[in-house]
């Protein structure tokens, strides 16, 4: 099945072993080990990436800004092929090989604060080193991803959609999302801030989409599909949302949920050895809204397909979307009862 793809990167596919890897969600991805070097070959998924030659622009026009901006930045971009480019469209899909980072490791769960620590270093640094680019020439790979003006707009059309079951069941997660709008109007005040620019933002900063080197340090970030001009709250507050708690949102024992202090010390202090040179003073002053904007935003993206009948999201079983967006709330209860003293 490879053999043509392998063939059109000039690889002899006798000579070259082609495995699954990783635990990624969203695209395909293998190693390919040649007698040579290693890579990672990926098959876009189009129904995420409705553009996947936007990325491979994107990742582009950023390889070449930091060819001279700085050369020494460990930038993962995709080879190119005997012909030239670095996309590839055949009739299987488009795809697109990487050079394997060797020796690198990636982690799936959390397991102590020193990781979260170098992933937050890796993502400020990767706005640091970007700072200079003119984020707003990139394009959009996924239009409105963390616009939370739109998605409470698209919740509240699910609640005037809703069967009146799933309505009723979910009144109190209803009522909790609207007494809790000042996190939109926050978010309005943000992007009319002058002082609060549209930076380059990678918007997937999940762990495993960090390579770590065999003592544990942050090599670089990978998984640059949804790198887009967004602001700093998004990769801030989704690192929150995802290495605070020791508990990911499928679980259903909510008694699980709650905030670990010294990992939001470990996101700030890796975060902030790169970008506090960086951020506006507006800026700064959002850093613990940022967990507050990304968790309630995925409360609402959940409860609203719980509400429309789980199109979006899928559901595994019964209840699956009305859980995690139950899980997401209990979790925004713990992030705002410690939010005055996270700073501290
Ligand atoms: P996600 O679900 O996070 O969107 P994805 O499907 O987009 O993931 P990637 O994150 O790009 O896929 O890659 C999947 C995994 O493959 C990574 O978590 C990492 O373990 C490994 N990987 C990707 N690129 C490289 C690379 N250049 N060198 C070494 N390993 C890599
Ligand atoms: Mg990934
Ligand atoms: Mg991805």
């Amino acid at each position: 099945m490879f053999e043509n793809i392998l063939r059109i990167y000039g690889l002899n596919p006798d000579e070259t072993n082609v495995q699954q890897f990783g635990d990624g969600l969203i695209n395909h991805t293998w190693k390919v080990e040649t007698k040579k070097e290693n890579y990672i070959l990926q098959k876009v998924n189009t129904e995420v990436f409705k553009k996947p030659v936007d990325i491979d622009e994107n990742l582009t026009m950023l390889r070449n800004y930091l060819s001279k901006a700085n050369p020494e930045y460990l930038f993962i971009s995709p080879v190119s092929a005997s012909n030239g480019q670095s996309l590839i469209h055949t009739d299987a899909g488009y795809y697109r090989l990487f050079p394997f980072v060797d020796g690198s490791t990636s982690v799936n769960a959390l397991t102590s604060k020193d990781e979260a620590y170098e992933a937050a270093k890796q993502f400020g640094k990767f706005s640091k080193i970007l700072a200079g680019f003119k984020a707003e020439e990139l394009n959009i790979t996924i239009p409105n991803f963390h616009n939370l003006i739109l998605r409470y707009e698209q919740f509240t059309e699910a609640c005037r959609n809703s069967s009146s079951e799933r309505l009723e069941k979910a009144t109190e997660c209803i009522n909790f999302i609207n007494e809790h709008q000042d996190i939109v109007n926050t978010y309005r005040e943000i992007i009319s801030n002058k002082n609060i620019p549209l930076r380059v933002i990678h918007h997937d900063t999940k762990i495993n989409n960090v390579l770590f080197d065999g003592q544990n340090k942050g090599l670089c970030v990978i998984d640059l599909d949804t790198v887009m001009p967004g602001y700093f709250i998004s990769d801030v507050g989704d690192m929150m949302r995802t290495y605070l708690c020791p508990a990911t949102e499928e679980e259903t024992d909510f008694s699980k949920i709650h905030i670990r202090k010294e990992f939001f010390k470990a996101i700030y202090d890796g975060y902030m050895e790169e970008m506090a040179t960086v951020l506006t003073d507006d800026e700064k002053q959002y850093f613990n809204y940022a967990g507050k904007f990304i968790i309630y935003m995925q409360a609402i993206r959940f409860l609203a397909d719980y509400l429309q009948n789980d199109v979006y999201y899928g559901a595994k079983y019964e209840d699956h979307n009305f859980n995690r967006a139950k899980n997401q709330i209990v979790l925004l209860q713990a992030y705002l009862k410690l939010e005055k003293e996270l700073m501290n």
